[in-house]
């Protein structure tokens, strides 16, 4: 298939782009790693008259420490962040996440930051996000603004940023003393995306769930964080059923998804399976064992 006619812009630096983006306003889309948008050209469901290729953007790929946090440039690609070193030892959740999406090809050129742009509603980062209390810079041409992960995502395909704006970087802090995390995901088994996705944090002190966040793609139009299982964990004395009753309220106050590849009710079972296992999974880590 072949899209249809287009501009192409090649800028090298953000500010240039920031420029291209005010000046074609919603004529214009970004290209990143280009397989979420791509595809939609092809099958003519995109047809931007011009097309911001940022893949040569320079200074918007790394993975750094800054200010007490882990700052990731929106061009970093699933395969880096599942690799990287400073991840791995301070924020393992991501790079946990990130070996999960798609195929190694998806994984080599698809971006931290395309990935969270598009919200695809069955993508894995959102989850992961969610559950890191991450941050997220969006960068205009009159300067940044820092959106929380919870507020970020609108519905399906739609965030807060606004015409004009280029997600520029996500900042996630390091892991707590006594924290675990991990994710847990039914795979679409053609694509690899999620039917189901679960990111937990747990933070545990002296016998007791001290802290909880669980992040939840897959089932609904968005992700979201899953309040009542962390209300049904948080301060709790760990005890045998607990996980298992708690990760029941997983699609509380959601109207899960229904397509070909899963029913709701299919959705909102698994929803309840994955996020044990992911609690499951944090809370081993989380006492220092391994899993
Ligand atoms: C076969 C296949 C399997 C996949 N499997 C999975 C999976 O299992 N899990 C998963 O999560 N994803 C999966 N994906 C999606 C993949 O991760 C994409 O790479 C990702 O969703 C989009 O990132 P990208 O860099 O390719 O963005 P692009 O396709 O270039 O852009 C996507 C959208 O975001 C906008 N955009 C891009 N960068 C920015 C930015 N910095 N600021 C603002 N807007 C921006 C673009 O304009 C476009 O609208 C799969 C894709 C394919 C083709």
């Amino acid at each position: 298939m072949i899209p249809a006619p287009f501009e192409y812009h090649a800028p090298k630096t953000l500010e240039e782009a920031l420029r291209l983006v005010e000046r074609h306003g919603d004529e214009a889309k970004l290209l990143a790693g280009g397989h979420s948008l791509l595809p939609l050209m092809k099958l003519r469901l995109a047809a931007p008259r011009y097309v911001i290729d940022i893949g040569r953007v320079r200074g918007m790929s790394y993975i750094r420490e800054e200010n007490g946090r882990i700052a990731i440039g929106a061009l970093t690609t699933h395969a880096e962040i599942a690799g990287s070193s400073l991840l791995l030892s301070k924020c393992p959740l991501l790079p946990e996440t990130a070996a999960e999406i798609g195929d190694l090809q998806v994984r080599n050129r698809g971006t931290l930051g395309g990935s969270l742009a598009h919200a695809d509603p069955a993508a894995d980062y959102p989850a992961a996000i969610l559950a890191l209390d991450a941050e997220i810079v969006a960068a205009s041409t009159g300067g940044t603004r820092t959106i929380p992960a919870e507020e970020f995502f609108v519905d399906m395909l739609t965030t807060q940023l606004r015409p004009g704006e280029i997600l520029s970087q996500v900042r996630v802090p390091a892991l707590a003393p006594r924290t675990g995390t991990a994710y847990a995901k039914l795979h679409q088994p053609a694509s690899g995306f999620a039917i189901v996705g679960v990111a937990a944090r747990i933070t545990v002190n002296q016998g007791e769930i001290e802290d909880v966040a669980v992040g939840i793609t897959g089932l609904g139009p968005k992700a979201y964080r899953a309040r009542a299982v962390e209300k049904a964990l948080r301060g709790k004395k760990l005890a045998t059923k607990l996980l298992a009753d708690a990760a029941r309220c997983a699609a509380q106050g959601v109207e899960p998804l229904s397509d070909l590849h899963a029913s709701a009710d299919y959705r909102r079972e698994m929803a309840a399976v994955f996020t044990r296992r992911a609690l499951g999974r944090a809370l081993v880590r989380a006492q220092g064992k391994k899993a």
